[in-house]
């Protein structure tokens, strides 16, 4: 499980680094002379009160719903690390995890076959004990809170191709990395910790055009009126696309996003379905302006170097924890030393209680550049009210209103509050570059 958490990590940092959704109609509200006339920018604008006045037009029950939901999620994560800590350790003290080996090295003389033998059984075995909890998690809660519309079949299928692509980038990096761990001896962590880079680079580039059509259908947008407001809105921030993607998210779900992923070449901007059918076109402008902004200020990029550093890190606590634990456990798992692939649950047991620790650290990485976006999108897209509109769709799926510390721990995006603040903050020293007819404040 914990390989899967760390390959989880892996494509959620391609797949949804960029994420982000935007929300509904903002009801054209063609103000008054009167209210013209009290149109305030600066100081007079009340930005607390436009803030709350937006959060207030979220019906009580709904609000109670999402932050159970979202909530549940942090107890959700806690209890997928403990048990995926109680699944690995389950492998080695069964010796479950040494028997594997030995069979691998039957089947094959050749070490990189041994270890990719030894994966597709480590990732087949861990998946069948956590099947249970992934049911709970990924099927019943998101029904039971009508985040999903997807059948048990198609959902099942979905699971299986997303453990087949696992299989197959996982079994390439776990080859590369034994190799790397035989060939280099005791520098091995600083050269597996490049080789992890490269790999998380690779993904990224190919996970747009190989793997996410795996799931979803993606075509090309067509309706003008959506689209060209959006290419031009790329054309004056220096983005060289030229198309823009719909995918059939709502097959899936009911939950609004959008994202910008790939690099190198393979960038793409999708928007979900729900998006275009939930939101109107100032929603989507705003939306579009903080994907872009996600591009323009580089951050696949700054992720990359990021995620280089941590793994950097995280590889050499795992050269000294493996070597620590081998020296004091290895005699009853029957594994004794590192470059055995029998000990891969032991690694996928250190880097989980790695990356777990790190959770805030991570988060925080994530929910910076989603609000450095968030403050591009408002200046490049202006439409303050459409992001706090679309602000408040996420909501069906994320707190709209924690505490700071809460945001700091578990937010990997801002939260509802801190982005329509940001949206209102912005909208109160803009009121003259807006159309006529705005009204200051809150919801129009
Ligand atoms: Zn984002």
């Amino acid at each position: 499980m914990i390989l899967l958490r760390v390959s989880l990590l892996l494509f959620a940092l391609l797949l949804s680094p960029v994420m982000r959704a935007e929300s509904q109609s903002a009801g054209a509200d063609v103000a008054h002379p009167a209210s013209l006339a009290s149109v305030a920018t600066g100081p007079a604008f009340d930005l607390k009160g436009a803030t709350d006045a937006y959060l207030a037009t979220v019906p009580p029950d709904k609000k109670v719903r999402s932050d159970a939901y979202f909530e549940g999620g942090y107890w959700l994560q806690f209890w997928d690390f403990l048990f995926g800590a109680a699944v690995t350790i389950f492998l080695l003290q069964s010796r479950l995890s040494a028997r594997m080996g030995d069979w691998a090295a039957r089947v094959s003389s050749w070490r990189g076959v041994q270890d990719l033998i030894y994966f597709i059984l480590f990732l087949l075995t861990v998946s069948m004990i956590q099947f249970p909890l992934l049911v709970y998690e990924g099927y019943v809660r998101e029904h039971k809170y009508g985040l999903a519309t997807q059948a048990f079949g198609p959902w099942i299928g979905d699971q299986l191709i997303g453990l087949a692509v696992t299989g197959v980038l996982g079994g390439i990096a776990v080859m590369v990395l034994y190799w790397v761990v035989r060939r280099l001896g005791k520098n091995w962590w600083v050269w597996g910790a490049v080789a992890s880079i490269v790999l998380l680079a690779f993904t990224i580039l190919i996970a747009p055009v190989y793997i996410a059509p795996l799931f979803n259908t993606f075509k090309k947008l067509e309706n003008p009126k959506i689209r060209d407001p959006i290419l031009s809105l790329a054309r004056a921030n220096g983005i060289p696309v030229t198309e823009v993607y719909e995918v059939d998210a709502s097959k899936q779900s009911t939950r609004v996003s959008a994202y910008v992923s790939g690099f190198l070449g393979s960038e793409r901007i999708v928007l979900n379905d729900n998006l275009l059918n939930r939101c109107t076109p100032e929603e989507i402008q705003s939306v579009m302006g903080h994907e872009m902004g996600h591009y323009v200020l580089h951050h696949v990029y700054k992720d990359v170097l990021f995620y280089g550093v941590l793994f950097l890190v995280g590889f050499a606590f795992l050269n000294w924890g493996m070597h620590w634990a081998l020296a004091r456990w290895g005699d009853r798992w029957g594994v004794h030393e590192i470059t055995d692939v029998a000990a891969l649950p032991l690694a996928a047991l250190l880097l989980s209680i790695f990356f777990f620790v790190l959770i805030p650290l991570t988060n925080s990485w994530t929910r910076t550049q989603e609000y450095e976006a968030d403050i591009f999108g408002l200046n490049a897209a202006r439409q303050p009210d459409g992001e706090a509109l679309v602000d408040l769709k996420l909501g069906d799926y994320r707190k709209l209103d924690p505490s700071p510390i809460e945001e700091m721990i578990f937010y990997d995006h801002p939260s509802g509050r801190t982005r329509i603040t940001a949206a209102m903050r912005w909208k109160a020293e803009n009121m003259s570059v807006l159309p006529p007819g705005t009204k200051a404040g809150g919801p129009q």
